[in-house]
C-alpha cells in the first residue's frame, strides 16, 4: 500500500511549475480584445462534453526517493489519463492522440529549451511530449497527490492542444506583460482545472481520504504565484479553486477558464 506519511514541508515551487514549454504567443498589438474573445477559448466543445467516465485507475505503490518505483507508478496513470480524455475528446469530436512521454532526473535541455527552474512536469506543444522531473522534490512526496496532480497537469495541457485551445492562445493578441501573463494563467489554471477533473474521475478507485485531498488544496493555496518571479500561473487561493472546480465537476465543463472573472485568474498584487 501506498504510505501516507507526509512531508512537513512541501517544495517551494512544486505547484507553481507545472510548467508549458515553447509558447510561440503572438506578439503586442492594439487590437486586442480584453478579456478573451476568441470561440475556440470559450466556448470549446470541451465544455459541454459532460463528466469524464468514472474509472478505475487504483495508485501503485511509490517507495519515497525511488525513481524506479516512481516511473511505475506514473505509467499506469497515463494510460488512465489517455483512456479518460480518449473517451471524453470523441464526445467532444475532437481527434484523439497519445502525447509523448520523457522522464528526467535533473535539469538540462529539453525540447529545444533550458529547463525552467523548480519545475515538475513540462509538456512540449510542438512535439507534443510530456516531461516529468522525477528528482527527489518529487520522489519523496509521490506518496502524497502531488505526482498524480503534476501527471495530470501536464496531461491537461496535452488536452488543450489537441483541442486547438493552445493554438488559439498562440494567436492571441495583447497589451502589454500584465495582459500576457493573464492570458497565460487562463491557460495554466485551466490545465490545473483538467487535472482536477480527471482526479474527481478515479476518485473512489483511490485509497485516498478526504485528507489527502484537502491537504493538496493546502499546499497548492501556499503555493503560486507568491513565491514565483513571474506571474504566469496565478495565485495559490486561485489554483486551488480551479483545481478544486474541476475535481468536483469531474469533467471539463468546470475549466473554462477563459470566460472567467479577472478576480479568478488574478496573480498577486505587484
Ligand atoms: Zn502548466
Amino acid at each position: 500500500m501506498i504510505s501516507r506519511k507526509r512531508s512537513t514541508t512541501l517544495s517551494a515551487g512544486l505547484l507553481t511549475a507545472l510548467c508549458l514549454a515553447a509558447s510561440t504567443h503572438g506578439a503586442p498589438a492594439a487590437a486586442a480584445s480584453y478579456p478573451v474573445n476568441r470561440a475556440a477559448l470559450t466556448r470549446s466543445p470541451l465544455y459541454t462534453s459532460g463528466r469524464l467516465p468514472t474509472a478505475d485507475c487504483p495508485e501503485k505503490p511509490v517507495t519515497p526517493g525511488s525513481v524506479s518505483s516512481a516511473r511505475r507508478y506514473v505509467l499506469p496513470l497515463l494510460d488512465c489519463l489517455g483512456e479518460a480524455w480518449k473517451a471524453q475528446l470523441a464526445k467532444a469530436r475532437i481527434r484523439f492522440s497519445k502525447p509523448g512521454v520523457q522522464f528526467i532526473t535533473r535539469p538540462g535541455r529539453v525540447c529545444g529549451h533550458k529547463w525552467p527552474k523548480n519545475a515538475q512536469g513540462l509538456y512540449c506543444p510542438s512535439q507534443r511530449r510530456i516531461v516529468i522531473m522525477l528528482d527527489k522534490h518529487l520522489t519523496e512526496q509521490a506518496e502524497d497527490l502531488f505526482l498524480l496532480d503534476v501527471i495530470a497537469h501536464e496531461y491537461g495541457h496535452h488536452v488543450q492542444n489537441l483541442a486547438g485551445i493552445e493554438a488559439a492562445f498562440n494567436s492571441l493578441t495583447y497589451r502589454g506583460k500584465p495582459e500576457y501573463y493573464e492570458q497565460y494563467r487562463r491557460l495554466e489554471l485551466q490545465a490545473e482545472c483538467l487535472a482536477g477533473a480527471f482526479v474527481g474521475s478515479i476518485w473512489n478507485s483511490l485509497d485516498r481520504t478526504s485528507d489527502d485531498w484537502d491537504y493538496l488544496l493546502e499546499a497548492t493555496r501556499e503555493s503560486g504565484d507568491e513565491r514565483a518571479k513571474v506571474r504566469d500561473h496565478g495565485k495559490g487561493r486561485n489554483i486551488a479553486n480551479w483545481l478544486s472546480r474541476g475535481f468536483k465537476a469531474a469533467g471539463p465543463g468546470a475549466c473554462n477558464t477563459w470566460a472567467a472573472g479577472a478576480a479568478m485568474v488574478a496573480s498577486t498584487p505587484a
